[in-house]
């Protein structure tokens, strides 16, 4: 048999390290196997899947070093390899599970099912589908259908028994049946769920393994009936563990930068990332830690793999990265590391913006540094030389950061917008607040156009010197942070509802 993994990102955000982490598994996994490793795009979600996001993930991929003998941008046998473009192949497999008695339609309404979801949470039940549609009789359903009723289709799952599926890393897992929730796996859109289509593309594009986050664990008893009901065989699962924050909790966005970008962003070389990834698989009893692709290749062993989880311990990248760049890198090499980092375009548009705050080309230098660094490292006192108080501007920045995060794209138009915002909902002046924001970015009260070097930037920069100087503020607890969250949604939609309201101007 030969080996074939995949990665199947689901491209609605930044590429996040979570996904190379897992992308370079399924890589060295197939190398090391002499198989094949490709990319299946997972875009069944609609409402938040986008090209932009799909696109920067294959770049921040092959940035790391990765490469695919299939996938939406390469082709190959088995495409298409964007789910939104498969619609009529998992219609064709829905179908027959209709057919086959191992789906029904369900037409319960999304209110029915808040209110089911509602009754079992107050009993302390876990939220399940009751299957009220499991007795509609298939004459009945099919005159519904034909009426245009909107309806889902479910799979259906034993009500008893236990169902034990094998994971390469942990052995047999058990998980009883009636803990199953009859999947949806037709979205009333005519979209198939993550499950249904997952499946299905597996077992076309014949792979034979998947290693993927240990979050999937509850979806493998969905998965294995599904292939059943098919009567395929079901690829060697396993679940790998989550990269952990050195506190052991999930890396997560409040307390780590996940986005590949940023690491770039930061100066760390690709070499350096993909190293420290891969030393979570690799057995560092012996020889040296800083490992090129080839070495990591020959020494990449699941065995190795902790399921406690790798910690995501910068200061272990920072130690690998400083050598990389020092030991490694000829002088060639690291000349054009500088030049892939500070790119001819990236100076053009820093001289552009540069051009009308200069009195000398000199002037280039201390004006734009802040454009050519990591972090700032604010102490309190500088972020204070404004007119907001300390809890003021700690709420103002929690609530800016909420904000960015909600903005689609990182435009001069989308921050300003944020920031006005914010300026109401804490009553300060949206000039003060900038002043700080200045500070923020820039590390100064006045500097070049804030918008714009911000949107220069980068929402990955932008956002870790918004998290280092909450820290530096006090910071928020979850709790706060919630209701900040709940807060800004509010605003927003009061303020969408009013613009809505506004009479249409006459032209
Ligand atoms: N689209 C899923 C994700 O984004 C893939 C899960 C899997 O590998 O089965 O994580």
């Amino acid at each position: 048999m030969t080996v074939k993994t995949r990665v199947a990102p689901s491209p609605t955000g930044d590429p996040h390290v979570g996904t190379a982490y897992v992308a370079l598994m399924n890589y060295l996994f197939a190398k090391q196997h002499g198989g094949t490793f490709i990319l299946r795009i997972e875009d069944t979600d609609r409402a938040r899947s986008t090209l932009e996001s799909e696109q920067v993930i294959l770049k921040a991929l092959t940035w790391m070093g990765l490469s695919w003998s299939e996938g939406p941008d390469v082709g190959g046998p088995n495409g298409p390899y964007r789910q939104s473009e498969r619609s009529d192949i998992y219609a064709k497999y829905a179908d027959q599970l209709l057919a086959d008695g191992h789906a029904f339609r369900c037409f319960c309404t999304p209110e029915r099912l808040d209110a089911l979801r509602a009754r079992q949470s107050s009993e302390g039940q876990p939220p399940r589908y009751d299957g009220r549609c499991l007795h509609v009789p298939a004459a009945e359903a099919e005159a519904r259908v034909a009426a245009g009723e909107p309806h889902v289709l479910r799979m259906k799952v034993p009500s008893e028994g236990v169902c034990v599926f094998n994971d390469m890393a942990r052995g047999d897992i058990e998980i009883p049946w009636d803990s199953v929730d009859m999947q949806v796996l037709m979205k009333s859109d005519g979209f198939p769920t993550y499950h249904l289509a997952n499946v299905v593309d597996d077992h076309l594009m014949g792979i034979t393994h998947v290693l993927r986050g240990e979050e999937w664990i509850p979806s493998a008893p969905k998965h294995q009936l599904l292939y059943r009901y098919f009567g395929w065989d079901m690829p060697q699962l396993f679940h790998l563990p989550l990269l952990r924050n050195p506190d052991k909790s999930k890396l997560s966005k409040r307390k780590n930068p996940t986005s590949v970008l940023f690491y770039e962003r930061m100066g760390y070389l690709p070499e350096a990332l993909t190293n420290f990834l891969g030393l979570s698989a690799v057995s560092q009893a012996d020889g040296d830690e800083l490992m090129d692709f080839a070495t990591l290749q020959s020494r990449f062993d699941v065995s190795n793999i902790s399921l406690g989880g790798p910690i995501f311990d910068i200061s272990k990248l920072d130690w690998l990265n400083g050598r990389w760049l020092r030991e490694v890198l000829s002088p060639e090499g690291f000349r054009a590391a500088v030049n892939a980092w500070i790119t001819p375009a990236y100076l053009n548009e820093v001289a552009d913006m540069a051009q009308s705050r200069v009195t000398r080309l000199s002037d280039l230098g201390p004006a734009t540094s802040f454009l050519f660094a990591g972090r700032l490292e604010p102490s309190l006192a500088t972020l204070l030389d404004g007119k907001l108080d300390q809890p003021t501007l700690n709420r103002a920045l929690n609530l800016a950061s909420i904000g960015f995060e909600r903005e689609a794209d990182w435009t001069q138009a989308a921050i300003e917008g944020v920031l006005r915002t914010v300026a109401e909902m804490t009553g300060a002046k949206f000039k003060d607040l900038v002043r700080h924001m200045f500070i923020v970015m820039t590390g100064k009260p006045q500097s070049l156009p804030l918008f714009r070097s911000m949107e220069l930037m980068g929402r990955d920069i932008a956002r870790e010197r918004m998290r280092e100087s909450i820290a530096v503020l006090g910071g928020a607890s979850a709790k706060e942070v919630k209701a900040w969250t709940a807060d800004l949604d509010k605003h927003l939609k009061a303020r969408a509802a009013e613009a809505a309201a506004e009479p249409a101007v006459e032209s």
